[in-house]
């Protein structure tokens, strides 16, 4: 089996998913007791945030390059991100790296494409719901139509993943109202929601809506692990 490398740490209450989620799909796909080899990197998430806030996407991707060079060192085949909101860079992780680089939109776009979705709504950071790296990724690769919520809907969504779901705090209060925005989204004609952020996967299930869920934290675990174990390769 290939090694996984994972940058990790934004946030940490996400990468324990992904540890989670790796070992769990490499042993249902090959028994006994086996698991996912993987390196995770766990980066300091407070500079990041900070950066991310001050709009500096260059040192972020000076950051998100040196992770991904050290797992390279390190002895990984391949290299994820654990977050959708930093493949805003992913650009200068590939550049960066000689092993391919696994991006998070690519096996949520493959999932939805196979369920014969043609429009989806879209959960995350302001970052990922409103510029383009990632609507812009699953238009012109998959052909799908993305719906973010309005603007008090993604001041909501994205205030409850910095200010509770980073944290490990989960609140009820909190998803009624990720369901409330997903109802909205619904009726705005949307076939499916994308869990377009790590930690959404922490407040919501597929039984808590009322649209089917792409959790972009489970695919792009799973998508690893098929990788790793030689039937799935990343786009490149
Ligand atoms: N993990 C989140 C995401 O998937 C947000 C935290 C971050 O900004 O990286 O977008």
């Amino acid at each position: 089996m290939k090694m996984i490398g994972v940058i990790g740490g934004m946030s940490w209450e996400s990468s324990t998913e992904y540890y989670k989620l790796l070992n769990r799909h490499a042993k249902a796909r090959l028994g006994g007791h086996h698991n996912a080899r993987s390196l995770m990197l766990t980066v300091d998430f407070a500079p990041i945030e900070a950066n991310q806030r001050a709009g500096d996407w260059n040192a972020l991707g000076q950051q998100m390059a040196d992770a991904a060079r050290q797992l390279e060192r390190g002895g990984a085949d391949l290299v994820m991100l654990a977050t959708n909101t930093m493949h805003r860079v992913y650009e200068s992780i590939e550049q960066a790296i000689t092993v391919p680089f696994l991006h998070i939109a690519d096996p949520t776009g493959e999932a939805l494409r196979a369920a014969g979705v043609e429009r989806v709504g879209l959960l995350g950071t302001r970052y990922t719901m409103e510029q383009t790296f990632y609507t812009g990724r699953l238009r012109e690769h998959y052909g799908l139509e993305t719906l973010v919520p309005d603007e008090a809907g993604r001041a909501d969504v994205h205030r409850i993943i910095y200010d509770e779901l980073c944290h490990g705090n989960v609140q009820d209060a909190s998803r009624a109202v990720y369901q409330g925005v997903i109802q909205t989204l619904a009726e705005r004609g949307a076939q499916a929601v994308i869990l377009g952020c790590t930690e959404i996967t922490l407040l919501i299930k597929p039984e808590d809506c009322a649209l089917p869920v792409f959790d972009t934290t489970a695919l792009h675990a799973q998508a690893a692990v098929e990788w790793a174990i030689d039937t799935h390769q990343p786009r490149g």
